[in-house]
């Protein structure tokens, strides 16, 4: 009961180890890498970019130089998730430790950016250390090249990173297991559990390839956390080694049951299975006139906006001056509130390239394709509804 999972010979620090070890096979990390179940990917960023860090300052700690040797950086896209950029400044790198590259027409980073990118900045004197890759951005569900990025990690001696937040688990479906087959031989890889996985809040994970290293990055000697040969203060190592953490919560558990409960083949077509819905509303939005695609359907994240411009009506010259909504972002956001009041479906929002897309992410297990046509419809009738106001101005 309450058990704190950090420290002693209790049965939850075996199944925090077992539930690390399950998390290793599902991703295809050797079983030998490090692990650590934290509260989501934002604590996972920052811990696995910690190690990275002090890969660079561990030889020169051994030297006597302590502290930052220069400017480290490490580089992204600007599609990469903001908690990055926090984990980064966190790290006392500064707002510039993290180079933010722009992406291309599919919201990827461009490898050959980010090779120049990295040699000038060496020439500069800036020391790079890290390449954050992403697989699956929060905003399109885009995948960055990733072997290509493996490719100049090894060639520029970068530790790669994987924000792999929900996309990391697309891993496990037979269309995805090939082009996010790269994540077996990053350096570390964040992922969370209570997004695609199904999970209660919060369970996230880091995977780092290289354990010692993240031992040594986190490890203490204090006196009061001392393994001891035997009784409680005995077994598995103590986990504030591995992480930030001290006292941590039984998350492991949910985990370890829900794993133990549906097995691996009920998440992977569970999860093929909002692909396919994605897929569906991408198609769905494609053949409606009113809406508009606003990013490729690459997973599972759907982003759209409801464009009355495009009405074939042969009024549509009306339709060219919403003076109520003075552009198509004020017209969404209206249109999403009133979705949300509606009570008939809850998507999320982002701004793509600067326009407001409405944005389904689909990690439900509930989730159904029919859903898929009830968000369609309920948008188009708002959106009709919201232009008729106008018209009666
Ligand atoms: C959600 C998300 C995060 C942040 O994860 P939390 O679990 O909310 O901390 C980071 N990166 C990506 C790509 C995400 O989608």
């Amino acid at each position: 009961m309450n058990p704190n999972v950090t420290i002693g010979d209790h049965s939850p620090m075996y199944v925090d180890g077992q539930v690390i070890d399950w998390c290793k096979e599902m991703l295809g990390f050797p079983a030998t890498a490090g692990g650590l179940l934290v509260s989501g990917a934002t604590m996972a960023n920052l811990t696995a970019l910690t190690v990275a860090r002090f890969k660079v300052l561990e030889p020169l700690k051994e030297q006597g130089v302590f502290g930052m040797p220069g400017p480290m950086v490490a580089y992204g896209s600007s599609e990469t998730h903001a908690c990055v950029s926090k984990a980064v400044q966190v790290l006392g790198l500064g707002a510039e430790g993290f180079c933010i590259l722009p992406v291309d027409a599919h919201y990827r980073i461009r490898p050959n950016d980010l090779r120049e990118k990295i040699r000038s900045d060496r020439a500069q004197g800036k020391i790079p250390f890290c390449i954050v890759a992403n697989a699956g951005t929060v905003n399109t569900g885009a995948i960055d090249p990733l072997q290509e990025l493996w490719e100049i990690a090894r060639e520029e001696n970068l530790w790669l990173h994987i924000d792999g937040a929900f996309g990391a688990m697309a891993k496990l479906t037979p269309a995805f297991a090939e082009s996010l087959k790269v994540i077996e031989r990053a350096d570390s890889l964040a992922f969370d559990l209570h997004k695609w996985l199904y999970m209660p809040y919060e369970v996230g994970c880091v995977l780092i390839r290289d354990a010692a290293l993240q031992r040594r990055t986190f490890a203490s000697a204090a006196n009061y956390l001392l393994a001891h040969d035997r009784g409680l203060a005995g077994g598995p190592e103590t986990i504030s080694n591995k992480g930030i953490e001290l006292s941590r919560g039984f998350k492991a558990l949910k985990v370890w049951m829900s794993l133990k409960e549906h097995g691996i083949d009920k998440y992977r077509r569970q999860i093929s299975r909002n692909i396919a819905q994605a897929m569906y509303l991408g198609e769905l939005i494609r053949k409606s006139p009113e809406l508009e695609l606003l990013a490729d359907v690459s997973m599972n994240i759907v982003c759209y906006r409801y464009t009355p411009h495009q009405l074939p009506s042969p009024d549509r010259n009306e339709f060219d001056d919403l003076n109520e909504f003075d552009n198509l972002n004020a017209f969404n956001k209206e249109l999403l509130m009133q979705l949300h009041e509606s009570g008939k479906a809850a998507p999320s929002y982002t701004l793509l390239n600067g326009q407001y897309a409405i944005r389904a992410a689909i990690t439900n297990h509930r989730t159904r394709l029919a859903d898929m046509d009830i968000l369609v419809e309920a948008t188009i009738e708002i959106g009709r509804r919201l232009i008729g106001r106008k018209l009666t101005h």
